[in-house]
């Protein structure tokens, strides 16, 4: 199997379900929440969870490689105001550390928004910094940073964004980026056609480049080019349409790392998963 494609599923009565529930829909990869994703507060993994879900892991054979844990919809690395950021700080590091603790070597993250308070630059340097924190902090994750839709104040919607944080963070080895199809369409890059995407890919690498991609979240989208809003659909049944989709899974570039869907009806995971490793190339 070249790509890891399975859903963000549900962690519900405990991390160790997760691997449990990605297995039950045939999933080669899966993301998730490794605390409560509204919350601020978690207790510590407790020891025999962190132990069921490695076995858990091992028995349905998945690996940290397959694995995309996303963090709390809470945080903001980027947030204008000093002590609202060191909280998000904080968080991340707590998560950063949760995943350690499971084995898993990623963090996606949404980057940061500036809410009106402070330019795009300048949030862009405070999400380098508060990552340069988490990760002087932290030890064998690697934080990755999600491509965004551009809706409300949040950055991250140009490939240049991403570019310019990654440029100050000092340690290259452990800064990534996760593209999501459904945000990149929102914020203007086009994907449906063999033209289009090959445009928008020749974008990534010339601005960012391939060497930093550590996911792919795979959602179809409710709306049109570039109108900024984030709407996630099913796949095949948005404006993105099925195209995109087997471009992506033909795509060596996005071989070897979590593709994960975030689409919005968990009963049609299982053929989501079945239709999106049928356009992989053998
Ligand atoms: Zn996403
Ligand atoms: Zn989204």
């Amino acid at each position: 199997m070249k790509k890891y494609i399975g859903p963000h599923v549900s962690a519900a009565g405990g991390v160790h379900n997760a691997p449990v529930n990605a297995h039950a829909v045939g999933a080669a990869g899966f993301a998730l929440f490794t605390k409560n994703q509204k919350r601020w507060e978690a207790k510590p993994l407790e020891p025999a969870v962190i132990g069921a879900f490695n076995k858990n892991m091992e028995m349905y054979g998945y690996d940290p490689r397959m694995v995309l844990p996303h963090d709390s919809y809470l945080i903001n690395a980027g947030h204008p105001d000093k002590d609202a950021r060191e909280r998000s700080v904080n968080a991340l590091i707590d998560e950063a550390q949760r995943c350690a603790a499971l084995g898993l070597t990623l963090l996606n993250i949404h980057p940061g928004s500036h809410l009106q308070a402070i330019t795009v630059d300048e949030c862009l340097g405070l999400i380098a910094e508060s990552v340069n924190i988490v990760l002087d902090r932290t030890d064998g994750v690697t934080i990755v940073l999600e491509a965004t839709a551009g809706q409300g104040s949040n950055v991250g919607f140009r490939f240049e964004h991403l570019a310019a944080i990654i440029d100050k963070v000092n340690d290259k080895a452990r800064i990534g980026v996760c593209i999501d199809t459904c945000h990149i369409f929102a914020a203007g890059y086009d994907i449906r056609d063999e033209q289009s995407y090959s445009e928008t890919m020749r974008e990534f690498e010339r601005v960012v480049g391939f060497k930093y991609i550590r996911g792919l979240h795979l959602n179809d989208y409710k709306g049109a080019l570039g109108c900024r809003v984030d709407r996630h659909e099913s796949i095949g049944k948005g404006s993105l349409g099925t195209g995109a989709f087997r471009l992506l899974m033909e795509d060596a570039r996005f071989d070897g790392i979590p593709c994960v869907l975030e689409t919005p009806n968990e009963e049609i995971w299982p053929d989501e998963v079945k239709m999106l490793k049928k356009m992989v190339k053998s």
